[in-house]
Order: C-alpha cells, then structure tokens, then sequence
C-alpha cells in the first residue's frame, strides 16, 4: 500500500516470508536504481513473540521496531481509568468489522475476556477471583446498576442493524446498486443469498419492529413483514391469510403488480377467505407510485437520523438500578464513584468476599475484630464507623450499602453536595481500613475525622 512517499509492506510473520521480502526489496533496488533507506524503515511485529523479532529484525536490518499497542503501564491505572481505555480503546478497535460483519460467538467471547482481564487487572489474563462483578453486570448501563461498558455482541447487533438501515435509505446510491444487483428485485427474501445475507436477514424482524416504511415504488418493503399500510404488519393481522401464501418474502410491488390474490394456495379457510376479502377492501385504494420506498425509524426523535446507540438502547432491555443517582452524580473524583458502585453491590475486597476465594482465613473485621466484615458492618454498623458517623455530626439513613439510594439529605448540608459528602466519608473508611490491614497502622478515629473533614473543606 503506497500513499505519498510512503509504502505499507504486510506479510505473514514467518521467516521465509520476511527473507523473501528482504531479497525482493534488494533485487527492486539493483534493477531500478532506487535504493532503499533501511535506517528510516520501521519493523511493527503484530502479535508476535521477542524471539521472532529479533530474528525478522535481523534479516530485514531496519533501523527501528515499534511496538504494536504501545504499553499503557496498565497496571498503574485505578479501575475508573482502565475503564475509560476499555471504552475509549478496547471498543472501537473492532467496531469496523463489526459495522458489517456479524462476528462469530468464538471471536466475541476472546475479545470480552481480553475486555475483562484489561478493567480487573491491567493484564491480558484474569483469573475468576479477580473479577470483583459479573461481566454481564458490569457491561449493564449505569441507570441499570452495571458500569455502563457496552457488550460486543449488542453492539455488533446494534451496528449491523444501522448498516440495515442504512440498506433501506432511498437516497443511497449504493444501497440501489444492492437491492438491484444483489437481490433482483427481492429484497425480503432470505434464501440463497450466502451467509452474509442470511446473518443479516436474521436481523430484519428486529429492524422491522422499530421502523415504519412509506410505500413508493414497493420495491424495499416487505408485502407480508413490514410495516407499511397499518401500524402493524399484515402477517399480524391476517395471520390465517398469510398461512394460505405461496410467497411470504413478496415484495409489496410484486404483491400489487400480480394482485395478492394471486399469490396464495388455490382453497382457502374461510377464515382466511374473510381476510382476504378484508385485505383487498383495505387495498382497494393504494397505488403504486414513483419513486423509492421511505423508511422512517421510531427510536428516539422522528425524522432524525437513526444512530448506533438508539440500536443499542432498545436491543438492551432492563430496569433502571434504584442507586444510579447516588453513584454517579456527584462531584466525586471517577476513582471514588468506581469505588462506591463496588460498595452498592458490596463486591469491595473485605474479608466476606475473599474467603469465600480462601484469599483470607478468618473474615473477622481488621477494625473491631468482633464480628464479620463486610460492606454492611465495616462502613455503617462497626462501633468504629458509627463512633465516626457521631463524631461527624451526620449519619446514613439506611443499615445496607445496598441501598445508598435511601440514605436522606441531612439537615445541615446542602442538597447537592451531601451524597458526595458520604461518598467522600465511605472512601476515607476504606482507605483508613486498608491502611490498618496493609501498613499496620493501629485504628485511629482522630486521624480518619480530619481526613473526612479534610475532603469535605476542600
Ligand atoms: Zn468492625
């Protein structure tokens, strides 16, 4: 690939292949005269081990190798930052294949574990432990209690719906070369077409759930599956009738041009007769015009643009969490709102959840050392935390960190800072708590109330 005075070489990381390149690099310089500058040429190894490099290095003699996916120093990220990557990078590295093809299941699976390895522990492997929420419930959206990471498979979905929408855009001259050349003139029609068709035609019932079509020349609509002359398909409505047809990917042009009477097996029910007869009343006044069909979508605001995330939103059903306000709007730094969305589902690493990993042998808490420690005890129910909560002069309303919602606005701080005035608190706990397990620091209330009156003055 040449653009400008640059050229792109790929070849297979394999050492006849990187030998042959080399000599043919050589013989194109001896024959034209144009010698190549190797010290201004770079090597990028895509997957492939130190061993291998260094071999390819030495034969192709290039002055640099660049790493492909230079390190992020993962490790040194929080969990709120890996999350951005995750999103920013990990997801858009597959959208392009993903805009048109529909991804194998096997392929989609190594991605999301690579997803889940990078956000638990910077790394390319995660063993169970490690993984402090379900991946299902972490790729949820905030509103629903997740981290709102979006799931490839939904997003493959999502994407491949768009690119059908696309397909069905009358402006499109592309979409015209296609419906001509590709499907003569059937456009509904899913047999025959080869596997690509056939994954996208999977999708078409979906794609026709939420989009409306405004018949011209009857070409893109479906006779019996689209919506077009009701605000409900016609094989919803005229079920029997439907059963009785020879063609059920009819387009509505072929249905009109041959009359849909036509198109149906010689005896009917008399169900289906009635609704035939109630179908041809119905149609006794539309005609076919010039012109090419108009697809209208209902997700989100008519007559604008369909988008990627309106397909995601509505593929992706589920309740809204009650303590997505609490965890995400305030004005805590991302490391700390992170840190409360593990504690609302207490999967904090205390001693409850690591021994049931046998990380730890007793679950006593570090603090007290009377009873269990888990989120419940170690943040609202430890004599220590409710010596802190007095001292503060404030406590949380609710007896579970699995209801921070419910916790109410003390008289005495503001309506918009106070969940950030708890957040903060329940943070200092925390890190007060690792600093007596981890460091050895005996529990000290004095210091732990001028860091939470700290946070708070600031
Ligand atoms: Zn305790």
């Amino acid at each position: 690939m040449q653009y400008a005075d640059d050229t792109l070489i790929v070849c297979e990381a394999e050492t006849t292949g990187v030998a042959a390149l080399k000599e043919i690099l050589h013989r194109f310089a001896t024959v034209t005269g144009l010698t190549i500058n190797f010290s201004k040429s770079s090597m990028v190894p895509i997957n492939v081990g130190e061993r291998e490099t260094a071999e390819f290095q030495r034969i192709l003699q290039f002055q640099k190798v660049e790493k492909f996916l230079p390190g992020w120093k993962a490790k040194l990220l929080n969990y709120a930052g890996r999350t951005v990557l995750v999103n920013a990078v990990l997801d858009s590295v597959p959208v392009y294949l993903m805009s048109v093809l529909d991804l194998p299941q096997g392929i989609i699976e190594k991605i999301e574990q690579r997803r889940r390895a990078f956000l638990w522990t910077g790394e390319d492997k995660v063993s169970g432990a490690n993984c402090l929420v379900a991946w299902d419930n972490v790729c949820k959206s905030k509103e629903e209690g997740g981290l709102g990471l979006k799931k490839l498979r939904l997003r493959n979905k999502s994407l491949l719906l768009n690119w059908l929408h696309n397909l069905h855009q009358s402006d499109s001259p592309w979409a015209d070369w296609v419906w001509k050349q590709l499907t003569n003139e059937a456009p509904c029609r899913s047999e025959n077409l080869g596997n690509h068709w056939n994954s996208l035609a999977k999708l078409l019932p979906e794609y026709r759930n939420f989009t409306n079509s405004s018949v011209m020349d009857g070409r893109c609509t479906s006779f019996w599956f689209d919506k077009w002359l009701d605000h409900l398909p016609l094989a919803v409505k005229y079920k029997a009738l439907l059963s009785h047809s020879t063609t059920k990917h009819t387009t509505v042009r072929q249905a009109i041009r041959l009359g849909p009477g036509q198109q149906l097996v010689h005896r009917l029910s008399s169900v289906a007769q009635a609704q035939l007869q109630e179908l041809l009343q119905h149609l006794q006044t539309f005609q076919l015009r010039e012109g090419a069909d108009i697809r209208s979508h209902n997700l989100g605001k008519p007559e604008t643009k369909l988008t990627t995330s309106q397909c995601y939103k509505s593929l992706q059903a589920g309740d809204k969490g009650p303590n997505y306000g609490f965890i995400w709007k305030n004005r805590a730094p991302p490391r700390v709102r992170f840190f409360t969305w593990l504690l609302s589902k207490d999967r904090l690493p205390t001693r409850n959840n690591l021994i049931v990993n046998k990380i730890v042998d007793s679950a006593s808490c570090p603090i007290c050392d009377s009873t269990w420690e888990d989120g419940d005890h170690l943040f609202l129910q430890c004599p220590f935390a409710v010596a802190l909560w007095s001292a503060l002069g404030f406590a949380p309303t609710t007896s579970s960190v699995r209801e921070l919602h419910s916790i109410s606005k003390p008289s005495g701080l503001i309506a918009r800072e106070f969940k950030t005035f708890f957040i903060l608190c329940f943070w200092r706990i925390w890190t007060h708590r690792n600093d007596v397990v981890f460091n050895k620091l005996q529990p000290c209330k004095k210091r732990l109330l001028q860091q939470c009156v700290q946070d708070v003055t600031l």
